[in-house]
């Protein structure tokens, strides 16, 4: 890109490079995701070492340098997002998050909604630990298949088009089919149904209530989803709970 780019991002990851170096991965607004490099930032003495932690929200400036990755000349800190490291739910929900993004979105194509969505998930989980729920994981997972242009189909079955007896889904078909069509689909009740239809019509803060089995299987939906759809393998929310 010609000149030096100014964009806000998040610090998705932030490794360790060299003696004193670090390597990036940014989600920006206009630039999807970059890979940049910050020099010497493990110095002491360094201007802006601190503010490259992940989760952190900045604003950046980054010039070409070698290769793939931009080199970071400056940044000013947006949000630091300080409150979500100190719970381990929430620390754990934001890296996940971070980590969805990554895997989903990992080109420069530009998703400004992505980069809002994302923001709003770190505000959330720095605001208050009950944003680290399985169900808010999920609520932000099923918007982002949306930006990503796989969000399942949910209105009538995917494969015949029939709005009756929705009781299973299928990542192959593209999402919730009849009982005639169930055959390469696993069971999903009503309630289940109910919710990933509801986290996509209310706000990311505000998810639907929803039991544990009904968790699961959305979480099961949105996970064959990305596979099948991005081939993406999502980290599981709730299998281990
Ligand atoms: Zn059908």
């Amino acid at each position: 890109m010609p000149g030096p780019l100014k964009t806000e991002a998040v610090v998705l990851r932030s490794m360790r490079y060299g003696e004193a170096d670090r390597i990036l991965h940014l989600y920006t607004p206009r630039h999807g995701r970059l890979g940049a490099i910050a020099k010497g930032v493990r110095r002491s003495r360094s201007r802006f070492g601190a503010r490259l932690e992940p989760f952190f929200r900045i604003r950046a400036v980054l010039h070409d340098g070698r290769g793939d990755l931009l080199t970071v000349t400056s940044v000013d800190t947006i949000a630091t997002n300080g409150a979500l490291r100190e719970q381990a739910a929430t620390l754990d929900a934001a890296a996940r998050a971070c980590d969805a993004v990554g895997r989903l979105f990992e080109t420069t194509e530009a998703h400004p909604e992505v980069f809002t969505l994302l923001a709003n998930e770190l505000a959330l989980l720095n605001a208050d630990a009950l944003h680290a729920r399985p169900a808010n994981g999920l609520a932000f997972r099923m918007k982002l298949l949306l930006a990503a242009g796989i969000v399942p189909h949910l209105a009538a079955c995917a494969a015949c088009g029939d709005s009756e007896h929705l009781r299973g889904f299928s990542a192959a078909a593209g999402g919730v089919v009849c009982n005639s069509c169930e055959a390469a689909a696993f069971p999903l009740d009503e309630e289940s149904y109910q919710f990933l239809v509801g986290v996509l019509g209310r706000p990311l803060a505000d998810p639907p209530d929803a039991s544990d089995r009904a968790l699961r299987q959305a979480e099961r939906a949105i996970a064959e989803t990305a596979e099948h759809h991005a081939h993406v393998r999502l980290r599981p929310l709730l299998r281990a709970a």
